[in-house]
């Protein structure tokens, strides 16, 4: 692996008419709601289940484990910060239980604005959560839908590993950075 050192991206902040979002309940756990962080005009938006911790119990800024493994993968296949910008199915981080199918299909409204106002070209699904809850369909998986392009509507999207499974399951972390190499590639092909 070449040397790396995963570094905070600047946090896309929610818009104001947002910020006081309570529309499926999830605000009741208490956890703060994050948009997306990095480049809001890039033109790839990877999208993960929901946001990990930003900040140590302390509250300094910090990187977690799913953004460290997903920034490395990144960057071994060449990919660079600023044709990246990562959001969420769920723009709070759910801390107990919750009805997960009625609370992402409630929270998906605010992904589908953002998906009218940056038209990224290339969208990226990482996990089976977040598979499932974009191509609105329980039954797909990455392994399925892996090193390919489809079309949902008028998007590309492609799926790949979620960097928390890579994390957990270190053969499963070559194939991560693969899916980013076909990011990689199919991004320059679109270009
Ligand atoms: S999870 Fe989404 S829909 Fe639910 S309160 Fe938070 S922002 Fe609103």
């Amino acid at each position: 692996m070449s040397e790396f050192c995963p570094e905070v991206w600047p946090e896309d902040p929610v818009p104001s008419c947002q910020t006081d979002c309570q529309e499926c309940g999830l605000y009741r756990q208490g956890s703060r709601m994050i948009w997306g962080e990095g480049n809001p005009k890039a033109p790839i938006m990877i999208i993960l289940d929901n946001p990990g911790a930003r900040e140590d119990r302390k509250g300094n800024p910090m990187v977690c484990g799913t953004r460290q493994t997903l920034q490395q993968a990144m960057h071994e296949a060449g990919l660079t910060k600023k044709q990246l910008y990562v959001t969420y199915i769920l723009k709070r981080q759910p801390v107990r239980a919750y009805d997960k199918e009625k609370t992402r299909a409630i929270c998906m409204q605010h992904l589908l604005e953002q998906l009218a106002e940056q038209n990224p070209k290339l969208i990226v699904c990482l996990g089976n959560v977040a598979v499932q809850a974009f191509f609105r369909n329980s039954e797909l998986d990455v392994k399925g839908l892996r090193g390919k392009s489809h079309l949902v509507g008028e998007h590309t999207v492609t799926a790949a590993y979620h960097p928390l499974a890579a994390r957990r399951r270190p053969n499963l972390y070559p194939l991560l950075r693969e899916d980013m190499q076909f990011v990689a590639a199919r991004i320059r092909e679109i270009n």
